[in-house]
């Protein structure tokens, strides 16, 4: 829902509460702290009083947005705004919008990233596995002539078996000449993001500060379907116990990019817009939130063919807080 959609919509505040109200308790009002039903009419301050318990509660308490004093108007123009962008906006933007003040806007925005929190996704089918360094990674392209002939044969070996148990992997038109390939950033001082991706499905992702085996393996158990998918990673050694756990299989970038459908491209593409969103739009990110900025790219990716984010953000807003 865009600005005016929403002012057409919702024309004051109130229209605003009667829609959050809709979304959280579908027609039965219970009070939030004893569940009774039997509360009076909606007061002037938007807030009912419980016969139960003598307590006074309004739509959002006990929510995700428990005791903000923002109309909720201004949220919708906010959840409006961060869902339109692609490649996010700056706090700064968003206070110009809304006319609120930057410490605000800064922390409406840290909310709505946490409302954007996904539910458990389980990866499965063809997914692909890589890391990133917020700030660039160089990675190498090459034809078929460039992998040596037993690993070759070794790859061709497992695809070959692969396919017999049904499993496709779609090649890609692209090939390019043999490169030497440049230094990756391990072993830089930069934080890496971990990312799975499903061929066109969901993707998770995280920020891992020790790039382990263990780390790396405990993620996969997660977030992926064990048994029966098939795993693609580069030839990165914290991923060569995966197989232990699922079924791997590797395509070593030093040697190629893409074969016979073996490639990461998928979660590149990922990679991709994760550094165009914080690189343009945030130009730095401190590491307490790069957790936080993460997770914006997620929801958008995974919500990439919802027509409206917009309302899922509504609905996460409206789920109850212990
Ligand atoms: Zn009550």
């Amino acid at each position: 829902m865009n600005l005016i959609q929403i002012n057409n919509k919702f024309p004051d505040e109130i229209s605003v509460v009667q829609y959050f109200e809709g979304v959280r308790w579908m027609g039965k009002k219970k009070c939030p702290f004893c569940g009774s039903e039997k509360h009076g009419k909606r007061n002037k301050d938007m807030r009912f009083h419980c016969k139960g318990c003598n307590r006074s509660f309004s739509v959002t308490t006990k929510t995700n947005l428990h005791n903000t004093r923002l109309p909720l108007k201004t949220w919708l123009y906010a959840f409006s705004i961060v869902t339109d962008a692609k490649k996010g906006v700056s706090a700064l933007q968003l206070q110009r919008n809304i006319g609120v003040s930057y410490p605000t806007a800064h922390k409406m925005y840290m909310k709505i990233r946490d409302l954007m929190a996904e539910s458990q996704v389980k990866l499965n089918d063809i997914v692909e596995m890589d890391e990133t360094y917020i700030g660039g990674k160089p990675r190498p392209m090459a034809n078929p002539d460039c992998l040596k002939p037993k690993k070759r044969a070794e790859l061709d070996d497992k695809i070959s078996n692969l396919q017999k148990d049904g499993v496709i992997f779609k090649r890609g038109k692209r090939k390019v000449a043999c490169e030497v390939k440049p230094k990756r950033g391990r072993g830089t001082k930069n934080i890496p993001v971990v990312g799975i991706v499903q061929r066109n499905g969901d993707v998770v992702a995280q920020v891992m500060r020790t790039l382990s085996g263990k780390n790396l393996g405990d993620m996969v158990r997660k977030h992926v379907d064990t048994k029966d998918a098939v795993i693609i990673t580069d030839s990165y050694s914290g991923y060569s116990r995966l197989h232990q756990i699922i079924e791997h299989i590797k395509i070593d970038h030093q040697q190629m990019y893409s074969y016979r459908g073996v490639n990461t491209n998928t979660i590149e593409s990922f990679w991709a817009v994760v550094e165009r969103g914080i690189m343009g739009t945030y130009h730095q990110v401190s590491l307490k939130y790069l957790p936080k900025y993460v997770q914006e790219f997620v929801f958008k990716w995974n919500n990439r063919n919802t027509d409206d984010m917009f309302e899922t953000l509504v609905e996460n807003a409206m789920k109850p807080i212990s």
